[in-house]
Order: C-alpha cells, then structure tokens, then sequence
C-alpha cells in the first residue's frame, strides 16, 4: 500500500530556517512530499505563502507550528497541525510566547561576550528573517560565518546549551496553555522529536500523560531527529498511549539539515498516521 508521502515539521526564514515558504515549497515537491506543512517557532506569519505555495506545487496542506514550552524544567517542542490560523487565543498566545526572545538574545551577547564574542548579539540579528524570532541558531550561524567554530552543532556543544556561555535559561509556554490553544483553534498537537529531550523514565511518562491528560493526540514517530532504534522505540509508544503518529525532516537549511524534505521512511503500518485525524482540515489543490 501506498503511504502517502506526508514532511509534517519545518522551518522557514520565518523562523530559523534558511529559506523562504516558497522556496520550501518546491524543495518538498522536488522531494516527493504530497502532503506538507510549514511549522515555524512560535509562529504562524508564513502560512499563507506557504499553503499557497503547497496548492501551486500540486501538494495537500496543512497549517503548522512548533511551540516552545517548559516542562519539568526542559524546553519541549510541540507541533500543532491542521490549526485555524486566524484563531485568536492561538495568535495570542504564540505572541506572547515570542516575547522575550529578544531579551533573551541580548543577555546571550553578554555571556559571549564575557568569553571573547563580542558583538554577537548584532551578528545574529544579521541571520534574522523575523525580528521577533531571534533565535540560538541565529547565533550559530553568526559564530560559524566568523570563523569561532566550525559547524552549528560545534557552536550549540561549546556555547549555546545549558551550562554553557551563551545559553540564557528561558521560560516558555505552559504545555496544558500550548496544548490548548492549537485544539482550541481546531487543530491537533503533536509531541515533536519525544527522543531529543533525555528524560528519565518517569519524567518521559509524565510528560505524555499530562499531554493527554490536557487533550494532545499525536506523538513524531519518523523524524531528522531520531534514528531507526528511537523510531522503534517511538511507534511502542504511540500505542502504548493510544496516540496517532506524525513524520516530518525538521528540515532547516540546506548547508546544515542532515535530511531533507520528503526522504524519511515511512511511517510503521501498525500506527495511525496524524494526517487521518484532520481529514477535514486538509488544504487540497483545486
Ligand atoms: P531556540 O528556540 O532559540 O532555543 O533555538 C532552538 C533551535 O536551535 C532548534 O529548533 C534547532 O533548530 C536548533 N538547535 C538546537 N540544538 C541544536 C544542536 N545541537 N545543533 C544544531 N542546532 C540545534
Ligand atoms: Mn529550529
Ligand atoms: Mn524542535
Ligand atoms: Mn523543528
């Protein structure tokens, strides 16, 4: 049977991506994908270049977004798909959400600046397609281009994750809050890369029971972030948890995403891909 080729999870330079919607567009047709969604952080200012984008390439649509929230203490990504993007609690919410990166960022110039990065805080802002979306990896890309360090990974390992000089705590949305305005405004929210987060056990079950508990559906099973032992691991999960399964690239830039739009495998039969749930919020070529 044929699995519908579905990359439910990337950035444009309406976040920290590289690309415009546009151009993301026709790198996911060229990959093969057919059905597609844009998930900016904390931000839904590209959807309808995107969706519009989609529907000219011949592709399905859903609307997207990935929303930083603090939970037990770590920074914990949830998609939200298939949306109403003129919802007002939702819009409100991802504002507020965005406030205060740029706080954030000044106060990350500072620490790198104490290490002998001066400037920092200027050059990132240089990578910005957004202003209200400044994020570590615009630093990343900044350090990388002056020569501190070699490749983004290097510049998150030696300055921009906790402990580090550059890397500022940062209170996020509240999970039930994020959890609630995507399925307020119709949409679904989905649990992204569950294996990037290197949470105990206990932690890992709290996290989904409470995702559940506040009305959370879908977990990513298939993504650039996990390799073939977590994809396993994370399809066990799905059902344990009754929850439908996702697959998206997390694609960001050419130079720097290890895969790329449309050529992950596909999702395990054995689970109900997220796109069945929102049938009816599917954006479909005329
Ligand atoms: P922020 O929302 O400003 O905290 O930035 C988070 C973004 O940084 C993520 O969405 C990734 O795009 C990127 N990122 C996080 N960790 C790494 C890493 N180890 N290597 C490269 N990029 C990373
Ligand atoms: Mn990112
Ligand atoms: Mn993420
Ligand atoms: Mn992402």
């Amino acid at each position: 049977m044929h699995l519908l080729n579905a990359d439910l999870h990337c950035h444009s330079n309406v976040s920290d991506g590289t690309l415009t919607p546009e151009a993301l567009a026709e790198r996911a047709r060229a990959g093969g994908v057919e059905l597609w969604a844009l998930t900016d952080h904390d931000e839904i200012g590209g959807q309808q270049r995107a969706r519009e984008a989609a529907l000219a390439q011949g592709m399905q649509y859903l609307t997207g977004t990935e929303i930083s929230v603090t939970f037990a203490h770590v920074t914990v990504h949830i998609v939200g798909l298939g949306f109403d993007p003129d919802n007002e609690a939702l819009v409100a919410g991802l504002a507020a959400t965005r406030n205060g990166r740029l706080a954030r960022a000044q106060e990350m110039a500072e620490g790198l600046a104490k290490v002998g990065i001066p400037g920092a805080f200027e050059g990132a802002l240089r990578y910005v397609g957004n202003p209200e979306l400044i994020s570590r990896t615009h630093f990343a890309r900044y350090l990388v281009e002056t020569g501190v360090c070699a490749h983004t990974h290097e510049v998150f390992h030696r300055y921009l994750t906790e402990g580090k000089p550059g890397y500022v705590p940062h209170r996020w949305a509240a999970l039930r809050d994020a959890v609630g305005w995507i399925t307020g405004a119709g949409g679904v929210a989905v649990i992204a890369h569950p294996a990037r987060y290197k949470f105990t056990p206990n932690e890992e079950w709290a996290l989904f029971t409470d995702f559940i508990g506040h009305g959370g559906q879908a977990v990513e099973v298939v993504t650039g972030s996990h390799s073939t032992p977590e994809q396993v691991r994370y399809a066990d999960t799905a059902i344990e948890f009754k929850l439908a399964a996702s697959r998206g690239s997390d694609f960001h830039s050419p130079g720097e995403s290890r895969v790329d739009l449309g050529t992950l495998p596909d999702l395990p039969g054995r689970l109900t891909p997220v796109w069945e749930l929102l049938a009816d919020r599917l954006h479909t070529p005329a």
